[in-house]
């Protein structure tokens, strides 16, 4: 099982019928800030408020047994992209989440339509019940990171970046499981083979790093309060992929604070932790930035109550 450009040009047909392509502008200001042109796509303005539901979006269609549902389990923009793709395609599904996710989150999703579980302590136990679920009832179980539709849905965000502006130096991608940045490589070779994918993940939870470095899944302490960033784990599919990377660089919760922060002051955009970390990655590192043409992709808008709050220092 590989993702080629040939799925994501598939992809492509399907999401272009549900959803516009996003914008992807630059700020005055934030290249002042950064020292380099930046250009920031916002996948925040998503009708989920992240690019996962290109994901959802490409997997549901792709399901002639759609009616049988499906089971997932997630910290929160996995699980609003699929209730939002099984609504659009009549479709039932049941989502784990752990019992201290995001309220707002799992509320979102019930208002999709989806059945939500709040159960267990972490993301490895809310996997162990849909698991579960999914065996007692006959849905589907699908897993957030090795799964091919969701790759190569979310593989058409990096389709739209490159196809304008072929010219990039760099993208920056954030990591959690991985399905972004493996797809934004299979896009890049095809069409930007000069554009560096630089990935980013917490340092507090950097299975998808560490997974890189070793090169092979492992297991990681899983502590950032970045919830799109939040895996234990390695998973085996973006990992393949993801050693196409030009680089894969760490930085802390605090660093995405303020990275948070400045993408509210110089472009005016709301960004959850996730979607900032881009740009907390391009922050930590201006030499390696300075004068060059990036994209860093804001993924996600969904903050909750605490992270807005803390945008004022
Ligand atoms: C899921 C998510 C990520 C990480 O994406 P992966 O494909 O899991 O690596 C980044 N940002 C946001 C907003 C997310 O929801």
């Amino acid at each position: 099982m590989e993702l080629t450009y040939a799925d994501v040009r598939a992809a492509r047909e399907v999401v272009r019928r549900h959803l516009p392509p996003t914008p992807m502008w630059s700020y005055p200001l934030l290249d002042r800030t950064t020292g380099a042109t930046v250009l920031v796509k916002h996948e925040n303005t998503q009708p989920v408020g992240a690019f996962k539901v290109r994901g959802g979006l490409t997997l549901l269609a792709a399901r002639p047994d759609r009616a049988r549902g499906t089971v997932t389990y997630s910290t929160g923009n996995h699980a609003l992209s699929l209730a939002y793709a099984s609504q659009v395609f009549g479709a039932p599904c049941t989502v784990v989440m752990p019992a201290a996710a995001n309220p707002a989150k799992a509320a979102a999703v019930e208002a999709l339509g989806a059945t939500v579980v709040l159960t267990g302590a972490g993301l490895a136990a809310a996997e162990q019940h849909a698991v579960r679920l999914a065996a007692e009832t006959g849905a589907r179980l699908v897993s957030p990171g090795d799964t091919l539709e969701l790759l190569a849905g979310v593989g058409t965000l990096y389709q739209e970046i490159l196809e304008a502006r072929p010219d990039l130096d760099a993208i920056v991608v954030p990591v959690g499981s991985g399905t972004g940045a493996a797809a934004a490589t299979v896009v890049a070779k095809e069409l930007a083979p000069r554009c560096q994918i630089i990935a980013v993940q917490s340092a507090s939870s950097p299975a998808a790093h560490d997974s890189w470095r070793d090169q092979s899944p492992v297991v990681r302490p899983n502590r950032t309060r970045v919830d799109g960033l939040a895996t234990g784990r390695g998973f085996a599919l973006p990992q393949h992929h993801m050693r196409d990377l030009a680089d894969f660089v760490l930085v802390t919760d605090d660093q995405i604070t303020v990275g948070r922060r400045v993408l509210a002051r110089d472009a005016h955009t709301l960004a959850e932790g996730a979607g900032a970390a881009p740009l907390a990655a391009v922050l930590a590192d201006p030499e390696r930035f300075a004068g060059r043409t990036i994209a860093v992709v804001c993924t996600g808008g969904n903050a909750s109550p605490a992270e807005l709050a803390s945008l004022s220092d």
